[in-house]
């Protein structure tokens, strides 16, 4: 059987079990796949959050919170995780502007700012972002 690199289309020479013909080629294709699965991530959230709205309830309160932090069971075998933590830590004073809605922020700032939205007495739709989380 013939083989070839998905990424460039090249015949690929060596063991069995290999996907791509060179560590370029594997690295370009996750990366892409990587930023079209956060891509759809955000265009079926912007979706469900514009169907939601539509449904005509009196009150609605949407949550856009940047990376969230808190205890995951699983990030023990993601090393990514408390990196990029780290780093966003640093940073954080730099992301200002529309980058402030991307700050990380605990899961329990948005949890107890969601249910104060909620227990509110605005009508229509309330969407809550980096400088609601921090308010409570
Ligand atoms: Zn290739």
């Amino acid at each position: 059987m013939k083989r070839t690199c998905p990424e460039c289309g090249d015949k690929i020479v060596g063991r069995i079990d290999k996907k791509f013909c060179c560590d370029a080629c594997r690295n370009s294709f996750n990366n892409r796949v990587n930023k079209d699965s956060k891509n759809l991530y955000l265009k079926t959230k912007g979706a469900v959050e514009e169907k939601i709205k539509s449904i005509g309830y009196d009150h609605v309160v949407i949550a856009q919170p940047g990376h969230l932090l808190g205890i995951r069971p699983e990030d023990r075998l993601r090393i990514e995780v408390p990196i990029i933590e780290f780093f966003t830590k640093i940073i954080k004073p730099l992301m200002i502007g529309p980058l402030r809605d991307f700050r990380n922020i605990s899961a329990q700032e948005v949890a107890s700012s969601i249910i104060a939205a909620m227990q509110g007495d605005v009508i229509g739709v309330t969407t809550l972002t980096y400088k609601d989380f921090i308010k409570n």
